[in-house]
């Protein structure tokens, strides 16, 4: 069921080196009556007319109803489509580059893949408009609303998102089900995917989306530590460290999970080096569950005092580390609750 890609005329003006429109002899520029052809244009695209892969290179749709159009790979780029209604159009791999679509309606549209960018989104209503793959670089969609909208993987770069509506974490998911776990913008270019990411940041932080900002956050770090590794910078390490730990002070879990892992690294260390000693009876034979009851309570620097290091520096050093251990990660666990939780 594959159409042949169009084969391309030349303009037939003298010296004109451009390619020649859909259903016409002439580029945008050389049209003797562009009133004409934009009138045969929709009539054509009203009938159902496959212009896939077509050339429509700067050609002016302004305010035109032309839904369900059938525009796949075309070449829309610089093109007025302003106040254009497109609901439930194919267009996908097309090539809007520089497109102006201020105010136009794409909802239902499939546009995965499509190039849209430096492209004018300005109040454009793209309710579940399919955009996975996108390159919105440089797009301005302000005012835009996007509910529903699909942005799985799309390029996002000095992408605006100014007074966008309905912009949210789950607009960046794979799947449209709560249990898909995928969500990201394209992270090919880790520059500008940090960039992008920390923009993101902004809009979530201004519009009281905590969570979602929260997100974007996170993958901001992970950039950020990708970056680090490319270019052979020592801060990954650090960087690193951070994420397994708390995840960048966005996964509170894991710093609970880090603290579990560490009393247990130390007990485990306690046993095998025998550094403990019951503070009463020096003679008590002590037990897997003493040690892990001695780290527990080192580690949270109670101290009761019922189990003591032997005297020894290396043993009273052991403790003195997961006590001073313990400090951080307790410190470092309510930073990131409240962080997390009470509006950053
Ligand atoms: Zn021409």
């Amino acid at each position: 069921m594959h159409k042949k890609p169009p084969v391309k005329k030349d303009c037939s003006a003298k010296g004109c080196y451009k390619y020649a429109l859909a259903l016409s002899e002439h580029c945008w520029g050389h049209l003797p009556d562009k009133n004409e052809y934009r009138t045969a244009l929709i009539k054509a695209i009203d009938s159902g007319q496959d212009l896939s892969g077509e050339n429509l290179e700067k050609v002016d749709l302004s305010g035109a109803h032309i839904e369900k159009a059938l525009l796949s790979r075309v070449n829309l780029s610089q093109a007025n489509l302003s106040g254009t209604r497109l609901f439930d159009s194919k267009l996908e791999n097309a090539d809007l580059i520089g497109a102006d679509l201020t105010d136009s309606d794409l909802s239902h549209c499939d546009m995965h893949g499509s190039d849209l960018t430096k492209a004018t989104l300005v109040r454009a209503r793209l309710w579940n408009t399919d955009l996975m793959g996108s390159n919105l670089t440089e797009a301005d969609l302000s005012g835009a609303d996007l509910w529903s909208a699909k942005l799985y993987n799309a390029r996002l770069w000095h992408t605006t998102f100014a007074g966008a509506k309905s912009l949210a974490k789950k607009n960046f998911s794979k799947g449209s089900g709560s249990l898909s776990k995928t969500v990201m913008i394209n992270e090919s270019g880790i520059l500008s995917a940090e960039e992008a990411y920390r923009d993101l940041k902004g809009y979530f932080i201004l519009n009281g989306m905590y969570n979602d900002a929260s997100w974007a956050a996170f993958r901001e770090k992970a950039m950020e530590r990708k970056i680090f590794l490319k270019r052979g910078d020592l801060n990954y390490i650090p960087s690193l460290i951070m994420n397994l730990l708390c995840g960048y002070g966005e996964k509170p879990y894991r710093i609970i999970i880090s603290a579990f892992g560490a009393i247990c690294l130390f007990a485990a260390l306690y046993a095998a080096l025998g550094s403990v000693q019951n503070a009463s009876s020096p003679d008590y034979l002590m037990k897997w569950s003493d040690y892990l009851y001695y780290s527990t309570i080192t580690f949270t620097t109670v101290g009761y005092g019922d189990f003591i290091p032997k005297p020894g520096t290396l043993y009273r050093l052991l403790a003195a580390t997961e006590a001073f251990m313990g400090i951080y990660v307790m410190g470092l666990f309510i930073f990131t609750l409240s962080r997390k939780y009470s509006g950053r």
